[in-house]
């Protein structure tokens, strides 16, 4: 499998898209909601501004009281210069009684004065003295219906965009905090999902240095936990795999060394043991021919079930008539059933079907199943060979009533070399490779086999689905 993205870590990827997210979500939220953090820092600020105004108008009052006319005292010019430090602006008392005074104010044009006048506050921004942008307001000194002097309060501007700037920084160091936190967050998650990877990355290098008994440990039931059991699962599916072929390529040998010894045993005494009468050198003639058929049979099998599990056994497609070929298959038999005095019986349907295949498959598979229900008969016992029709092709039943298997053997019957009861077996001729072998070929084919007995003594019945043709 290829995965077509860049090398970065997992860790980098999670983090980068964090912080991503975090940036792009502080950017929308600035675009959004800015100028109403900036138009409310400057409400909030005017009516900061227009607070003030009237507690200093309050304060200064007393100080007013000698009459509009009178010379500022040391202690106002102090109240005032306090009052200035403590907002940084200025602060202007203006005279406001009698008509031209009036008149000029007017004229001077400052509208926050008016409002004053009129008994409420405004907050207006225009230049200052110096020329540079200021917020002014204004409130009466004194009560408002005799109005003698107007305070007036002017700020630059910069002290609003210093206070906008500093919400600014507040919700700055919002986020920085909140970019730390999911940092952190990122981080504790690339390594939960990290660690365990590197477990994982571990545990196939064991296994991959040949350690295949190596399980993972890892108990959650999240994503990784299942890859961690399909792992185990895959460990413990080689693990049985490569057992199975030890002992394939063991038993092999045990059983290619056997006949192979019973031979030079023969031939060594005839070359060698002047004492052999004839009829003794004819017998181990006899003997050597059959071990030597029985080599040649069981290297045929072992060729034949080793092209099945390679996938490159050819699946014939020879139309052939079930019932023509069992019932010749059926008198080639009856020779030997009789000779074990058993009873062979055959029935097939009147309309035969007929299968795509290769005879020498559909060879194999029946006579070894028609050796076996003979084999494992004894004396007096009655096989019978029936064919019918079936939805996939045919059906195929070889029932025997001879020593049937018993349950602790039958899972294991279609296994290589497996003999249920090896001590009974061992007069019975036999290597265990040919059930491996029909139930390979049968399942190439897309069929079927199953075998089923009652038990010890009860007879044996061996049902196969043969396709109509091969499938796929
Ligand atoms: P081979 O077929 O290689 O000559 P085999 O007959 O012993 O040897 P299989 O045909 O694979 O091997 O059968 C495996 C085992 O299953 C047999 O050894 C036998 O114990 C049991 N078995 C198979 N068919 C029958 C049957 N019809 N009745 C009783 N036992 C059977
Ligand atoms: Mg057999």
């Amino acid at each position: 499998m290829r995965f077509p993205l860049p090398s970065f870590s997992i860790r980098t990827r999670l983090i980068a898209a964090y912080i991503g997210i975090l940036v792009l979500s502080f950017a929308a939220f600035a675009l959004v909601a800015g100028g109403q953090i900036s138009s409310a820092a400057r409400q909030d600020y005017e009516q900061r501004l227009v607070n003030e105004m009237r507690l200093i108008a309050q304060g200064v009052s007393p100080y007013i009281a000698a009459g509009p006319g009178a010379a500022f005292s040391d202690e106002l010019r102090q109240l005032i210069a306090s009052y200035e430090m403590q907002v940084g602006g200025r602060l202007r008392l203006m005279p406001v009684s009698g008509i031209e005074r009036r008149m000029m104010l007017m004229l001077q044009n400052l509208p926050e004065v008016e409002t004053a006048l009129r008994g409420s506050a405004a907050v207006v921004q225009r230049l200052n003295d110096e020329g540079r942008s200021a917020l002014f307001t204004a409130a009466v000194v004194g009560s408002e219906r005799r109005a003698d002097v107007v305070a007036q309060l002017s700020v630059p501007l910069d002290n609003l965009q210093a206070l906008v700037l500093e919400r600014w920084a507040a919700l700055g160091l919002v986020f920085a905090l909140v970019t730390a936190a999911a940092l952190a967050a990122a981080l504790a998650v690339s390594r939960s999902i990290v660690r365990p990877l590197e477990t994982l990355r571990q545990s196939a290098l064991r296994l991959s240095q040949g350690d295949l008994a190596h399980r993972v440990t890892y108990a959650a039931d999240d994503e990784i936990g299942q890859v961690a059991r399909a792992f185990n699962e895959m460990a413990h599916r080689v693990e049985s795999m490569l057992n199975e072929q030890r002992a394939f390529a063991s038993n092999t040998s045990h059983e290619l060394r056997t006949p192979l010894t019973a031979i030079r045993l023969r031939t060594e005494a005839l070359r060698s043991d002047p004492t052999l009468d004839a009829a003794t050198m004819r017998r181990y003639i006899a003997e050597v021919d059959d071990e030597v058929a029985r080599l040649g049979a069981l290297i045929e099998d072992l060729g034949l079930l080793s092209r099945f599990d390679a996938g490159r056994a050819e699946l014939g497609d020879t139309e052939i008539d079930l019932a023509r070929f069992l019932n010749n298959l059926y008198q080639q038999m009856q020779q030997l059933a009789r000779a074990r005095g058993l009873r062979l019986e055959w029935s097939a349907p009147a309309d035969s079907p007929i299968v795509s295949a290769s005879l020498s498959h559909l060879t194999v598979v029946f006579r070894n199943l028609l050796d076996n229900a003979i084999k494992y008969t004894p004396e007096g016992g009655t096989v019978t060979l029936t064919l019918s029709a079936h939805t996939a092709g045919a059906q195929i039943v070889i029932r025997d009533t001879g020593r049937g298997i018993e349950p602790e053997h039958a899972p294991h019957v279609f296994e290589r070399f497996y003999r249920a009861d090896r001590a009974r077996s061992r007069e019975i001729p036999g290597t265990g490779l040919g059930l491996a072998l029909v139930k390979s070929i049968v399942e190439a084919y897309g069929g079927s086999i199953t075998l089923h007995s009652e038990g010890a003594g009860k007879g044996t019945t061996a049902t196969v689905i043969w396709p109509r043709r091969p499938a796929g």
